[in-house]
């Protein structure tokens, strides 16, 4: 039988850090309506100037592993020492209204979400070199050496699975990555599943139906 089609796109974007992944979605939410960032718990302490439900659901350990044994996640994984998360929740309820949404988490949450929901778009973003991100990381004045360090050694191990997405952004240029986000998305909307639930009448006037 037909499972219901739902209009809306998941996309998962995965990026090392310092990839420049946080600046192309924020120019990607401002140039592209309708689409919706989910907001993940994590047990990371605040960054200056990370905001409580905007950034993240800042929660202690206890918290973040009674919701993980209470079944309240779609994905979760520990990146850097610290344990992060989706709801699994808001995504069914996003996914069930037909909107399209954005999860920006590491690879090995994506594959989870993936299992659940196999029509995600993955797309990975990457430096266009490794001291590019070393740079990044520094300038950005958010860490530590050693802190830069370690998360230099994650974003090789990071790239190592690139593979396992559909797309992968270089961003050497921020207007040429952005362009090809946008791609991304407006080809993803064009999708037949999504156009088939976006325009019912048009289809069910045809008399046909899934293509799977
Ligand atoms: P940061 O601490 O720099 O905000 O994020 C560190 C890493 O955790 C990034 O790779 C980010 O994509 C990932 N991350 C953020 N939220 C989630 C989540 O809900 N699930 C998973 N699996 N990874 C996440």
């Amino acid at each position: 039988m037909n499972s219901p089609p739902h209009a809306g796109s998941l996309f998962v974007i995965v990026a090392p850090s310092g990839a420049g992944k946080t600046s192309l979605v924020r120019a990607l939410l401002e140039r592209r309506r309708g689409l919706a960032v989910s907001v993940s718990f994590t047990t990371r302490a605040p960054r200056p100037g990370e905001r409580e439900g905007s950034d993240y659901f800042f929660v202690t350990r206890q918290e973040f592993e009674s919701r993980r044994a209470a079944g309240e996640f779609l994905e979760w994984a520990q990146v850097h020492g610290n344990s992060y998360a989706t709801s699994r929740r808001w995504i069914d309820e996003q996914v069930g209204a037909g909107h399209d949404i954005l999860l920006e988490i590491d690879w090995q949450g994506a594959m989870q979400v993936r299992e659940a929901f196999p029509d995600t778009v993955g797309i990975f973003i990457a430096p266009p070199s490794i001291e590019s991100l070393r740079e990044r990381l520094t300038r950005r004045g958010q860490d530590s050496a050693a802190v830069i360090e370690q998360r230099v050694a994650a974003a090789k191990s990071e790239l190592r699975e690139a593979g396992r997405f559909e797309h992968v952004i270089i961003n050497q240029e921020f207007a040429v990555a952005l362009h090809q986000l946008e791609a991304i998305v407006e080809a993803a909307r064009t999708r037949y599943e999504q156009q088939r639930a976006r325009n019912p009448a048009l289809f069910a006037a045809l008399g046909v139906g899934t293509n799977r």
